[in-house]
């Protein structure tokens, strides 16, 4: 059985939306799980397609989405089949109203992103099907630290699928401080969009150089309860971490520079791969 559990709806730039959810704990296999995400201009009818993610996708960014009239706002429901059975979601929109001041300051800030930040691959942990390797239904625990399936996180994949993205990483030898454990452990600090909305425990990756970290604190800056921009706290994952092994997607293992926009029409971004052989190749990139 399938329940959705969190669903949100963000402003993501100045003319586009997202919609993010999570499914409750579950002991069946999500593999191949299909959500389908549909808008209308009405809370109550005219809900039509717009998109079809499959799992472990959990988002779509609606650049298509109509904003420029204010008098209607746009909804959206999210239906999954799952053995047989269809779910469909209440209609949800935006939590609060995104202020024209507050579209431009998030639009401002991811701009300044595309400038200063560096390609990083956000992994955040995922709810849902319970890991089928080391998850203890009875004791309702993990029993193995190690587990590969979940990277102990009693969760099937551990984590989403990441998002690739542009952040700022303070260099990090201004920052190193004793852990808990008086164990020496390496800290900084990150800033980045207000999409992905990240939490404690995810882990991030920077594609350039392979170092990842984990999310220990997140401070939202927000504009009339609109978040605009996210601060991180991080702590360096070790080398020998089992997040070290998480799957970086086909087509990213060699060395991104972030590249002065090129936009087309629907507004995706795109950065360039630098690979001396071959000729330039871009790549998208959610810009914000
Ligand atoms: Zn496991």
């Amino acid at each position: 059985m399938i329940e959705f559990d969190e669903i949100l709806v963000a402003q993501a730039s100045f003319t586009a939306r997202v919609v993010w959810w999570e499914f409750k704990p579950t002991n069946d296999d999500l593999t191949g799980l299909e959500v389908e995400v549909q808008r209308s201009y009405s809370q109550t009818d005219s809900f039509a397609r717009v998109a079809v993610v499959r799992h472990p996708v959990n988002y779509y960014v609606d650049t298509e989405v109509n904003l420029r009239d204010f008098w209607r706002d746009a909804y959206y429901k999210l239906a999954a089949t799952f053995q047989g059975r269809t779910v469909v979601t209440e209609q949800r929109g935006l939590a609060s109203i995104v202020s024209v001041p507050a579209r431009e300051m998030i639009r401002l800030h991811n701009l300044d992103l595309r400038f200063s930040g560096m390609p990083v691959l956000i992994y955040l942990v995922r709810k849902g099907d319970r890991c089928p390797d080391c998850w203890d239904s009875v004791l309702k625990k993990v029993t193995r630290s190690h587990c590969t399936t979940c990277y102990a996180t009693g969760f099937k994949g551990g984590y989403y699928s990441p998002v690739l993205t542009l952040a700022n990483i303070v260099p990090e030898d201004k920052t190193n401080q004793p852990d808990v454990t008086m164990r020496e452990s390496t800290r900084t600090m990150l800033k980045m969009s207000n999409f992905p909305a990240v939490k404690p425990r995810d882990v991030i990756r920077e594609l350039n150089n392979g170092i990842a970290w984990r999310i220990e604190k997140v401070t939202p800056s927000e504009l009339e309860r609109v978040v605009i921009i996210q601060e991180c706290n991080l702590i360096k994952l070790e080398t020998n971490e089992i997040e070290h092994k998480l799957p970086i997607p086909e087509g990213l293992d060699f060395l991104i520079k972030p590249h002065w926009a090129k936009i087309i029409r629907n507004q995706q971004e795109f950065i360039t791969r630098d690979r001396a052989q071959n000729p330039v190749e871009r790549l998208n990139i959610w810009r914000g």
